[in-house]
């Protein structure tokens, strides 16, 4: 009997682990995929080296500062498939936009596009996922097509500030838009943003296309 209660509990922890993925402690309430302490402990972000990028001023906001909680998310969404958790931020990061300004100016929300390479690699494309989410949370359309990358650029994550400048030249096309398609604010998402390089070389292609309107929300920033 004591062993089939072990061997019931192994397999039940198997299938619902009993420690949660970003800190590690003992399940007592999760959601989304970590406990309900990680998500209260996130802490509001603070003003990243993106703040300081004139080209940035007033478009970008952060739902959660980028710290070691995060950086564990961050981990679990990219590289072990938590698609839950990427739901989840994305509500989260929904509510931290709608505390911030009026989502009514809002014509669409769109990724920053992953390379089709990397999306095999991952089996998914968090934020695809994230985007997803505050799409649906904020009842703002998703346009996936809008921006794409060109070329499958080495992570920025590895690079020194100037490299990641000229990592991402060329590496992203948009397609021509209609302007009465998209009459607003376009809300681009990104997971992380660090220097801000990735997302202003998004803003560059799609000024080329004539979308000048962009706001940004990283899930971390
Ligand atoms: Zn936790």
């Amino acid at each position: 009997m004591k062993l089939f209660h072990h061997l019931e509990l192994t397999l039940s922890s198997l299938v619902f682990p009993l420690y949660c993925p970003a800190c590690g402690g003992y399940w007592i309430e999760r959601s989304g995929g970590i406990c309900s302490d990680c998500w209260s402990n996130l802490p509001a972000p603070g003003r990243g080296r993106w703040f300081h990028e004139p080209a940035l001023k007033g478009k970008v906001s952060a739902a959660f500062h980028y710290d070691d909680i995060s950086r564990n998310l961050v981990h679990l969404m990219k590289f072990r498939g938590r698609i839950d958790i990427a739901r989840e931020i994305g509500v989260r990061a929904a509510d931290r936009l709608k505390s911030l300004y009026s989502q009514s100016e809002l014509a669409c929300v769109i990724p920053v596009p992953l390379h089709p390479v990397r999306i095999r690699e991952r089996g998914y494309d968090q934020s695809l996922v994230i985007a997803e989410s505050v799409a649906k949370a904020l009842s703002v359309p998703l346009i996936v097509d809008i921006i794409r990358r060109t070329r499958n650029t080495p992570p920025q994550s590895r690079l020194s500030d100037v490299e990641r400048i000229s990592n991402l030249k060329d590496a992203f096309s948009a397609s021509l838009i209609d302007q009465g398609t998209v009459s607003g604010t376009i809300l681009l998402i990104d997971d992380v943003i660090h220097t801000g390089a990735t997302v202003m070389g998004c803003i560059k292609t799609l000024a080329k296309s004539g979308i000048k309107n962009i706001r940004i929300l990283a899930a971390f920033g």
